[in-house]
């Protein structure tokens, strides 16, 4: 029942006007209602017939955590079929400054409930792909947020498709909730705000760069030669880093755009100075930005993090080789907010 059809679609086979469609569209991702009864110039036998036939959400919370600091909260959510996913949202401040002007809220997505590319250091590679996220439910996990920020006076600024799933491997449901959150009729996010992440799809990250809607691009890179980097992200094998890089390129070109590489930083594997240099080599001269991110250690999984001094070595290699780099601790550790842990955990 309507799992198939989004709200918009189940209006239009119900013979709505274009209007209703758009009334509802508006209730829905601008002013961030939390039910149907709050869509005051729906007619009433129509509120009551989206209540019983067309869930509201796709998704219901069952389990919500907050950081010790409070900035960071992240979510376990149940989809209709009882597969489980996680969303994230971070809180942060622009410069140490606290005017509400400057905050960013960003809302980190699942597009997939689990993952098939097992990445060997990485909690929802470990249990495998079970399927496709629907752009509905992509969305959803951010209006879930969006509605939580409202009653604090802020709202979402960017998206990063970074939580579970590898987004483009659902290329379709990724593209349209990229549509639905850009739509300026709809939550009106605009592409520079949206972050799409991969682990290196070559012939998706290509086709992305020909899209309409010009995202940001986030690879996930994890190594500087091709043997490790296969051991660490076994899609490497298909498309090894040479590859990647070139369609990288491609992207920078196509929407002028810096992609940004993701690192994660693993004690004793990837983390050693001959290796900065080698991605300092890799990276230079390329319209480029690396995002180290320390291990967030898995549960029974042999990984550790970095010393920090281990970590800021490898920063300033690349910082003097003037790549342009940041550091992201992943936020919430005390909220086991990596990547797929909160749902290995409740599964256990
Ligand atoms: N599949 C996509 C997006 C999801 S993972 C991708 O691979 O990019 C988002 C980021 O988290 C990736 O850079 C990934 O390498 C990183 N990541 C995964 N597991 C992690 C862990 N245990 N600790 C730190 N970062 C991790």
């Amino acid at each position: 029942m309507g799992m198939d059809l989004n709200l918009s679609e189940q209006l239009q086979t119900w013979g709505e006007p274009a209007f209703r469609r758009r009334q509802v569209a508006e209730w829905k991702y601008r002013h961030l209602v939390r039910g149907y009864a709050e869509m005051r110039n729906l007619p009433l036998p129509l509120r009551q017939r989206l209540e019983r036939e067309v869930p509201f959400s796709t998704l219901k919370p069952i389990h919500e955590l907050a950081s010790a600091d409070g900035r960071t909260t992240k979510l376990l959510l149940q989809l209709r079929d009882g597969q489980l996913v996680e969303s994230v949202l971070m809180r942060s401040y622009a410069d140490g400054e606290l005017q509400a002007a400057s905050l960013r809220n960003t809302v980190c997505v699942s597009s997939q409930a689990g993952c098939k590319m097992r990445c060997s250091f990485c909690a929802t590679g470990h249990g495998g792909w079970r399927r496709d996220l629907q752009a509905e439910e992509i969305v959803d996990q951010v209006l879930h947020f969006a509605r939580m920020l409202k009653d604090e006076q802020r709202h979402v600024t960017n998206v990063v498709f970074m939580g579970m799933g590898e987004p483009l491997d659902n290329y379709d449901g990724v593209l349209a909730a990229i549509r639905l959150l850009n739509a300026s009729d709809g939550f009106g996010l605009g592409a520079r705000n949206i972050t799409v992440s991969t682990c290196g799809l070559v012939p998706e990250v290509r086709r992305l760069a020909s899209e309409p809607v010009q995202v940001n691009l986030a690879v996930s890179l994890a190594a500087t030669s091709d043997q490790r980097r296969s051991d660490l992200i076994p899609i490497n094998r298909r498309w090894p880093i040479p590859e990647l890089l070139a369609a990288c390129d491609e992207y920078a070109r196509a929407t002028h755009r810096r992609v940004s590489f993701e690192y994660v930083l693993i004690a004793g594997v990837n983390d050693s100075t001959e290796e900065a240099e080698r991605l300092a080599g890799l990276l230079r001269g390329r319209l480029a930005h690396v995002n180290l991110i320390p291990l967030n250690p898995v549960e029974g999984d042999p990984y550790q993090r970095p010393a920090e001094a281990d970590v800021r070595r490898f920063e300033s290699v690349l910082r003097r080789a003037h790549v342009p780099v940041s550091v992201r601790y992943s936020k919430g550790v005390d909220i086991v907010a990596g990547c797929g842990q909160l749902r290995a955990r409740q599964a256990s």
